[in-house]
């Protein structure tokens, strides 16, 4: 028995959406969410084609410095998620503002139609015998204290009816709670926000193409078949209202939330027109209103996993929360398997009995590792490194990668690393066409990195066995978290003089604020690594970028391991490079330590030759002249050198390779989860 309390199926959330199906594209910071959309989407336009309009082209862009996600993490997503993407024509890339748009690209995504949607339900539940009761309301739920079936209480036109049920699914989505609620259940944490779409007639430039700018606070353009019409809608003003649904929270009258609307098309396009200017040519005819309705951990990530969860105090009954029209297969594979049925059999679940819902799957959140592989990554020590970093990642959490970044390891290293893509899943390798150095070839895997939080690693020296000890801080309250060697002892003397001086003098003269004995070991967000890839310099080094960006930071000592034995230093040449590099480009001190000592010798010269200090006085006075001027020249050039190295703008490395060991994420995981909140 289907109870609604409209007074057409299909009228409400499932009505008035962005009518987009979903192919992945749309979540590049939740890979299962997107993985899953993928899969669905086949299936729904093998299902439900006549109900799709598939005859519009769909362009995505990517937003030029505010985005979530850079052109070059969108396109290895879509390449991990295998979902086709080209580089939209020439002829459409110019209609976008190329100072704000880095790429634009053709994708395969398509739109359902509402009603013709409905018009397939209507029929299929018919033809299936089930009874549907429209304008009708279910109340409240009873369960006797013997437990046996529950009772639904319903209000419709004829007044309140009870029905017995040996099942209930509370699929209710923006009302979930009210029903709870009202059968003294506890209501589940939650998210609405009150939603504007606007329909409009969109500009004649567009020829009838959807587009989506990516990933924040942009707009989308999508046609809404069931109106003949497009919904602009856009992720800042959208969304007029939100309040949350949690125990002891003021319950909020969403209804009259919605009746109270004034439109906010005129903000929407005059955003959008900033990165399509033909946006200015849409014309607004009417707005979808709705209350949207998310699971608050989906805040942090953008993911749609779908809900199902057993009420504790009615365990016959369910609620299931949709996040996506599509995902509704992964929840009808989640009852069939709390069900205990086979998976085609969930549309007969009215007769079984409920059995408890499956265990939550874990932490959802992705973890990329980056450790960049130097010269002199020994086969065995990488070897160590992987397995052990494989173990510790899979006690931590369902969804992680390894990327290993080929800087100019030594063959035999790099054969061992094509072995270990056979043997583990989810290893990357990114081969650079020569050895760049380690600050590079962590710019590089930061470049690639599509987790949530990314953790850097050099597998010579950063004990895997730290990992959850980053993550943990990171997630709980921190952005980043990086290490801080507790000893040296594998560094020669001269290393560590070499150190100390720099530290000193790029902290204490320069105020540099690099913490001392930092490492490369650190943990960081997704919002942190987007922040520091925008930042693009002939020498990216991690460590300045940490402190440059700010956000809120944790240091974390700990022990440096050795695994190769040998001492754990940068090249010389690398190191030398690093310094002068860091120095010049971060101060001018130089320049002004030069031009003072300088200053401060012509004045001596000048009273050692006028208090006449005889012909061999007066040569040494010149050549400590000359060296001075040669180290003002020197060092000036320097400088004008970092100038025309960043003038040249090209391309801080090459990628010669790039392998992996699987697809990242398996098809059987499914997107379901059984609590709105981590751990609630
Ligand atoms: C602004 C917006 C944009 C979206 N864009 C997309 C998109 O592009 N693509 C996509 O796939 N998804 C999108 N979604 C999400 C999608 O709309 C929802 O995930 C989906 O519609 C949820 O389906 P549902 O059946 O759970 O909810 P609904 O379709 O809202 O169905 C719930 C039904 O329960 C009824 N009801 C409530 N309480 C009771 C009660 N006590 N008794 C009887 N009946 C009751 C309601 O009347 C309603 O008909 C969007 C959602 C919004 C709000």
């Amino acid at each position: 028995m289907l109870v609604e309390r409209e007074p057409a199926l299909l009228a409400r959330a499932s009505l008035r959406n962005q009518a987009r199906v979903h192919n992945g594209y749309h979540y590049p910071r939740s890979l299962l969410t997107a993985l899953r959309s993928r899969l669905n989407y086949g299936r729904f336009l093998d299902e439900y084609g006549d109900c799709v309009d598939r005859s519009f082209p769909h362009y995505y862009a990517i937003a030029r410095g505010v985005s979530k996600v850079t052109f070059a993490q969108f396109t290895e997503f879509c390449r991990r998620i295998g979902a086709p993407l080209v580089s939209a024509p020439s002829a459409v890339k110019r209609l976008f503002d190329s100072s704000r748009v880095d790429a634009v690209f053709e994708v395969q995504e398509c739109a359902f139609d509402a009603d013709r949607l409905r018009a397939r339900v209507d029929r299929e539940l018919r033809d299936a015998g089930v009874g549907v009761a429209l304008e009708t309301e279910a109340v409240r739920l009873r369960t006797a204290s013997t437990g046996g079936p529950m009772t639904v209480v319903t209000r419709g036109q004829g007044g309140e009816r009870e029905i017995g049920a040996g099942l209930v699914l509370n699929c209710t989505y923006s009302r979930l709670n009210r029903l709870l609620a009202d059968s003294n259940a506890p209501i589940i944490p939650a998210k609405h926000e009150l939603t504007e779409m606007a329909l409009v007639e969109p500009p004649r430039e567009l020829a009838g193409a959807a587009v989506t700018v990516m990933d924040g606070p942009f707009f989308s353009l999508m046609p809404y078949p069931s109106r003949g019409l497009f919904t602009l809608s856009h992720v800042r003003y959208t969304p007029h209202a939100s309040w949350q649904e949690h125990p002891g929270a003021p319950s909020v009258d969403a209804e009259a939330r919605l009746a109270t609307r004034e439109s906010r098309f005129t903000h929407m396009v005059r955003d959008a027109q900033r990165y399509l200017p033909a946006m200015s040519g849409s014309r607004y005819v009417d707005s979808l209103w709705e209350v949207k309705t998310v699971m608050p951990r989906s805040e942090q990530d953008d993911s749609r996993p779908i809900l199902l969860q057993q009420s504790t105090t009615h365990p016959s009954c369910y609620t299931v929360l949709g996040a996506k029209i599509d995902s509704v297969y992964d929840v009808e594979e989640a009852l069939a398997e709390t069900l205990g049925l086979a998976a085609p059999a969930a549309r007969h679940i009215a007769q079984s009995a409920p059995r408890g819902v499956a265990s939550l799957r874990g932490n959802e959140s992705l973890i990329s590792i980056v450790a960049p592989l130097a010269t002199d990554a020994t086969p065995a020590a990488v070897e160590a490194f992987v397995d052990e970093t494989v173990a510790m990642l899979r006690r931590t959490v369902t969804h992680y990668e390894i990327i290993l970044v080929d800087d100019g390891a030594p063959a035999e290293t790099t054969d061992r690393v094509r072995a270990l893509l056979a043997r583990h899943d989810f290893v990357r390798f990114l081969r650079l066409s020569r050895h760049f150095g380690e600050e590079t070839a962590i710019t590089a895997g930061l470049d690639v990195a599509i987790g949530d939080y990314v953790i850097v690693m050099l597998p010579n020296m950063d004990p895997p066995a730290l990992i959850p000890e980053f993550f943990e801080r990171v997630r709980s309250d921190a952005d980043i978290v990086y290490g801080v060697r507790l000893h040296r002892k594998s560094e020669p003397l001269w290393y560590r003089a070499g150190a100390r001086a720099f530290y000193w003098y790029i902290n204490s003269v320069v105020g540099a604020g690099i913490p001392e004995d930092s490492t490369q070991f650190r943990c960081m967000s997704r919002q942190v690594v987007n922040a520091i890839s925008q930042i693009r310099g002939p020498d990216q080094y991690l460590r300045l970028l940490t402190s440059y960006i700010g956000f809120r930071k944790q240091a974390l000592p700990y022990a440096p391991i050795n695994r190769t034995g040998q001492p754990t230093v940068r090249p010389k040449a690398d190191a030398a490079h690093l310094a002068r590099a860091l120095i010049i480009d971060h101060t001018t001190h130089p320049l002004r330590l030069v031009l003072r000592l300088g200053m401060i010798a012509a004045a001596i010269n000048v009273i050692w030759v006028a208090t006449g200090p005889g012909a061999a006085g007066q040569t040494i006075g010149s050549a400590l002249g000359l060296f001075l001027l040669t180290m003002m020249i020197g060092t000036t050039g320097e400088y004008v050198g970092a100038l025309a190295r960043r003038m040249r703008d090209r391309p801080a490395y090459y990628v010669r390779e790039e392998h992996t060991s699987s697809v990242l994420l398996r098809e059987e995981r499914k997107n379901v989860v059984d609590a709105t909140r981590d751990g609630s």
